[in-house]
């Protein structure tokens, strides 16, 4: 008897994540036949050599004991208060444990809160490019994105008359990544401002994706959202991934702000979904309060002497010595993201480039269109590898840009 083949869900041919796609499966079959590679397609601190700040892992070590019990589905109540206290110090609006959520990653609090919002066939706002979780999160809860441009002829900044213009009567949030994930850009306050007042003006729950928070390079700085939303209902999405080194433990936050009146049932939403799944991992909530406190650790990493400032600083300096690519430096987070031009440009395909690339010079990245633009020049690369290491990585890459140059 033959047994029939397992259906899954139609949507899913529509959903990418090409961070860890055919690329990244590719490398582990070369790595299975002995080959070394750079990986630099994932922003996984841990991976890298950087480790979360011995406070956190005292805080977690500490309160193993305690962490048996599921906790409210909404996070310890120690942890919300930390976050809550966070937020009012940054001046978002009434933030307050109530409108906490703790969740498994800010990955799980995308899906969570997009489900909570979408009905069937809802828009949501979402950068192009983006990261590709908030196009497959809206997908797979029945949304559909309707990007706004993020070009690198403006610094990757988006224009909110476009996204203004892009609302229509199906629109129900605005997503911004900021700092952002593929690009470096931070966004300046007064554009952070009229894009607030747009999603008041059209009652659209903005969500503001600041996972890189404090990831900030030479003078840049990070502006969070929800200050400036005021009334508007604002979801702020933060956490322990990126800048505590901490990505492993699975700790990520939600802020809700605005008007309780005008965020409707979007918190019970919120908080029965949240029911649903339990409650998120306890042992990494117990280092929330620690890595709240005090100053950023991030910080000296990505000031003049830090790895990360060094890093991004090779980056710079490998791109301005090539003649075949082109970079608007990254103000923030974790990535580089280059633009091939000149001759090398001529028919290039991302997605063909990174795959020569990693079988002829045993480097990863992640091609552009990944980020779910049509553009195929660009590619991604994390600043989370040693200086050197980078430095090496783009003397390869200008090797395989040299024979497509000179094809
Ligand atoms: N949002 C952005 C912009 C990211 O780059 C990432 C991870 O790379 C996430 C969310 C997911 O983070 P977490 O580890 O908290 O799930």
């Amino acid at each position: 008897m033959s047994i029939p083949v397992l259906k899954i869900r139609t949507r899913l041919s529509e959903v990418r994540y090409e961070i860890r796609g055919e690329l990244a499966r590719r490398a582990r079959e070369l790595e299975a036949a002995g080959r070394t590679l750079v990986k630099l397609n994932i922003g996984n601190p841990g991976a890298f050599g950087f480790r979360a700040p011995a406070h956190l892992q005292e805080a977690v070590a500490g309160n193993i004991a305690a962490a048996d019990p599921y906790t409210h589905q909404q996070g310890l109540p120690a942890a919300r208060e930390a976050i809550a206290a966070f937020h009012r110090a940054r001046g978002t609006p009434n933030a307050c444990p109530e409108r906490v959520f703790i969740g498994n990653g800010v990955s799980e609090l995308i899906d969570l809160s997009l489900r909570a919002l979408l009905d069937p066939g809802d828009e949501v706002l979402l950068p192009a490019p983006d990261y590709p979780l908030w196009s497959a999160a809206t997908i797979l809860n029945d949304g559909v994105p309707v990007y706004y441009d993020c070009r690198p002829e403006h610094g990757f900044l988006p224009d909110p008359a476009q996204i203004e213009a892009r609302i229509t009567p199906r629109t129900r949030a605005i997503v911004l990544i900021n700092p952002n994930n593929p690009t470096g850009a931070s966004y300046p306050r007064v554009l952070l401002e009229r894009i607030a007042a747009i999603a008041a003006r059209h009652g659209l729950l903005l969500m503001a994706d600041e996972i890189y928070d404090s990831i900030v390079y030479d003078g840049t700085t990070f502006q969070p959202l929800a200050p400036l939303a005021g009334e508007a209902p604002c979801l702020s999405l933060g956490g322990l991934s990126k800048v505590h080194r901490a990505c492993g433990w699975r700790v990520g936050w939600a802020v809700l702000s605005g008007d309780p009146i005008a965020c409707g049932d979007f918190h019970h939403a919120m908080d029965l979904l949240g029911a649903l799944r339990l409650c998120a991992n306890v042992p990494g909530q117990f280092a929330i309060g620690a890595a709240l406190h005090g100053e950023a650790t991030i910080a000296p990493l990505c000031a003049p002497g830090g790895r990360l400032h060094e890093a991004r600083r090779a980056v710079i300096e490998a791109v301005e010595a090539s003649e075949h690519l082109s970079l608007v430096p990254p103000g923030a987070a974790l990535y580089a993201f280059p633009r091939v031009v000149g001759p090398a440009a001529r028919g290039f395909d991302d997605h063909r480039f990174a795959l020569e690339l990693l079988e002829t010079e045993g480097v990863l990245v992640v091609p552009g269109s990944s980020f779910n633009v049509a553009w195929r020049d660009h590619f991604r690369v994390t600043l989370l590898p040693e200086p050197d290491v980078l430095r090496d990585v783009f003397a390869r890459i200008d090797r395989v840009l040299s024979r497509h140059a000179a094809a």
